[in-house]
């Protein structure tokens, strides 16, 4: 029962070392087994490219900010209508609306119809939990979690006035349980705060939040320590000060630099790697940032790489929205969330003639192709901030086919490119291998997850089957098979069924005296009393986190 032996594909499983060899991966009751008895059903996969499921390690399908961009694009909705999957074997159809934010099913049956199976939405404020758990219910069979806004909290920054890092460090585990979060995030720290206080200036590592002893250098310091010390699956998720301006490479650096040593991951890095040319316009600055990184076995990344055509963003970082409005004019929307963080949405589109678009799209690229180590700089559009989450097949296309890659680059916008390596030229083309690494083996690493993003024993038997096609884009946007935790999803390139996902969520053990003042914080300055705010218990089991 619950067997399954796929036979005779090509198998690209960097985790383990294998890399397109022609063998047979066995599955009972869920998970990867080394054999099974020859009576077990067969599917076969001649010819055909197999690999672990897609790992989604920064993305945003489940938060307020998720839900306000759904509201605010309803001809997005109109244009894009989802008709419910002939879904067979019991499993409820649900139909839905598509555009750059996909309604809540349709989010989960696009993902897995790409031969995606786990997905992280990146930023949600754990006053929002509760929702964000509640939509991901309602997202099928992708394994889902969140990382929690941290980096303008208005209790953490108060410890770290206080000079108690140590109950920093037990206040953040203590507040990833409450929220049933996966991991840290940290959005433009302090800077957020600022914002909502009226600061209108670059932000850069140093300027004081209030209290001198409140930086971004200091909030950035305490959490990325916060998340080593209680020894969590993933690195602090740090998303920098100062995104999209002119020159913010410095800060980046100087981010880096903040940490050094220490595990830390810096997320869509794209949008903070430009330098400033001597007018002040934007230049690419990827070089010397993927320089650093290379060098630096501790930090890793993801891109955010932009594609051109419609997108959304929508993040934490109320500022740049305000920004993006302004140069824009498109429509808007900012929220302050009270104690905790910012919001903001503002609609986009990057395109090939604009010369902002055609830089960032640049320096995404070169982000990818300068990277020594795949494995330390994954595969991202910070959906749907960059571009759709469907957009990854013409991404993969871009890294693996110079001839396409240039004859794109010869279209776009050239004003800012003059001096960037893409301009010199590139010839790196990614294998099939570096692929499976940034999109599911090298994802799954950073988020320590032992169980996904590989094929050996033990491993969730989550699988993609990818019939060959000499346009690779076509290749990864319709998988032949794809199996979720040994249950065959996609057949014959049909989504047949729709099993609910697993939450991906931890629960630190912390100093329970962290309670006493937190109640009263809650009762004097919060509209949720302390009571009411954790989210309780959770269907699924708590990952395990490494605090001794
Ligand atoms: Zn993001």
């Amino acid at each position: 029962m619950n067997q399954l032996r796929i036979v005779g594909g090509t198998v690209y499983d960097p985790a383990n070392g294998v890399s397109g060899e022609v063998r047979d991966i066995c599955i009972d009751d869920g998970r990867i087994v080394d054999s099974l008895p020859a009576s077990a059903r067969r599917l076969d996969a001649s010819g055909m490219v197999v690999m672990p499921g897609g790992v989604d390690i920064h993305s945003h399908v489940a938060s307020g900010s998720v839900n306000l961009a759904r509201r605010l694009l309803p001809e997005e909705h109109e244009a894009d209508p989802a008709a419910a999957p002939a879904l067979t074997g019991g499993d409820v159809a649900r139909s839905g609306t598509g555009g750059t934010i996909p309604s809540t099913f349709t989010t989960g049956y696009r993902y897995a119809g790409l031969g995606y199976t786990t997905v992280f939405d990146a930023a949600v404020a754990p006053i929002m939990a509760r929702t964000s758990h509640g939509e991901l219910d309602d997202t099928p069979i992708v394994d889902a979690g969140f990382f929690v806004l941290m980096g303008n909290d208005e209790y953490l920054l108060r410890l770290v006035a206080a000079g108690e890092r140590a109950q920093a460090r037990e206040y953040a585990a203590w507040l990833l349980g409450a929220a049933g979060g996966y991991a840290i995030k940290v959005v433009n720290p302090g800077g957020v705060e600022l914002w909502k206080r009226g600061a209108r200036d670059r932000v850069g590592l140093d300027t004081p939040v209030g209290s001198e002893r409140v930086t971004p250098r200091a909030i950035l310091e305490t959490l990325v320590e916060a998340a080593n010390g209680l020894g969590l699956p993933h690195a602090a998720h740090i998303h920098c000060n100062d995104l999209g301006v002119a020159g913010n490479v410095a800060t980046t650096l100087a981010s880096m630099r903040a940490v050094e040593g220490r595990r830390a991951h810096f997320t869509h890095l794209q949008f903070h790697a430009y330098d400033a040319a001597p007018d002040g316009t934007r230049r690419s600055g990827a070089r010397p940032l993927i320089e650093y990184i290379n060098a630096h076995p501790e930090i890793s990344g993801d891109v955010g790489q932009v594609m051109f055509g419609a997108a959304t963003t929508l993040t934490a970082d109320g500022a740049v929205e305000y920004l993006l409005h302004k140069s824009s004019g498109r429509r808007w929307v900012n929220v302050d969330i009270e104690l905790e963080t910012g919001c903001g949405v503002v609609p986009h589109t990057y395109k090939e003639k604009n010369a902002v678009s055609a830089l960032q799209w640049v320096v995404g690229l070169e982000l990818f192709l300068l990277a020594a180590d795949p494995w330390r700089m994954v595969l991202s559009t910070d959906h749907p901030n960059g571009g759709s989450f469907l957009a990854y097949p013409e991404l993969i296309r871009l890294l693996m086919d110079r001839g396409y890659r240039d004859s794109c680059l010869a279209r776009v916008n050239q004003t800012l490119l003059a001096g960037s390596a893409m301009a010199d030229g590139i010839g790196r083309e990614y294998t099939l291998d570096e692929i499976a690494i940034v999109t599911r083996a090298g994802p799954a690493r950073l988020l320590g997850l032992t169980r996904k993003g590989h094929l050996g024993p033990g491993a969730d038997a989550d699988v993609t089957v990818y019939a060959r096609d000499e346009d690779v884009s076509k290749m990864f946007a319709t998988p032949r098979y794809v199996v979720k935790g040994g249950t065959l999803v996609v057949e014959e390139g049909q989504l047949r069924r729709a099993p609910r996902g697993q939450r991906l969520h931890v629960r630190p053990g912390y100093d329970g005296a962290v309670e006493t003042p937190l109640r009263e914080f809650f009762d004097r300055h919060a509209t949720v009393s302390f009571r009411n705010y954790p989210v309780g218990d959770l269907r699924d089991t708590p990952i395990m986190v490494g605090r001794t």
